[in-house]
């Protein structure tokens, strides 16, 4: 009894990531991708510490270069803000690989928890949810 609830609830859990994955998908995802000098850049400005648990990457490994506004937040929520922005430094953040699950985890959660509700308040908790990083992304191209 407990292995079915327990399929069932993988399932549905299987279900919502794919419903997710739909509704996120970025087509061009590779256009996306920061130059390796805006990597290597922010690794250094960091030094080489992750931003959000500030482990050296010499315990944690080569850190991983996050974008503050993801990809398909900005895709499916930011379509004013430029390419060249987005894959700029000032989106750029230094992450070791478990921060970096951690913060895709939480973004994730938080479209679960919006999943059912309609698109007016879903485009409104985004604009809220990343106004500082939005803001400044589409200062940079005045
Ligand atoms: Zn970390
Ligand atoms: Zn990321």
């Amino acid at each position: 009894m407990i292995h079915l609830q327990f399929e069932a609830k993988l399932q549905e859990e299987i279900d919502n990531r794919e419903h997710i994955n739909e509704m996120l998908a970025v087509p061009n995802k590779r256009e996306y991708k920061f130059p390796a000098y805006v990597k290597d850049e922010i690794r250094e400005k960091q030094k080489y510490c992750c931003a959000t648990c500030g482990k050296h990457d010499s315990q944690v490994g080569t850190l991983q270069v996050h974008h503050v506004l993801p990809t398909y937040i900005a895709y499916n929520f930011f379509p004013q803000i430029s390419l060249e922005a987005l894959k700029s430094i000032e989106n750029a953040v230094g992450l070791c690989s478990d921060c970096h699950t951690n913060t895709h985890d939480a973004i994730d959660e938080l479209f679960e928890e919006l999943e059912d509700s309609d698109i007016d308040y879903l485009h409104e908790t985004m604009r809220e949810q990343f106004a500082f990083i939005s803001q400044a992304l589409l200062g940079m191209q005045v």
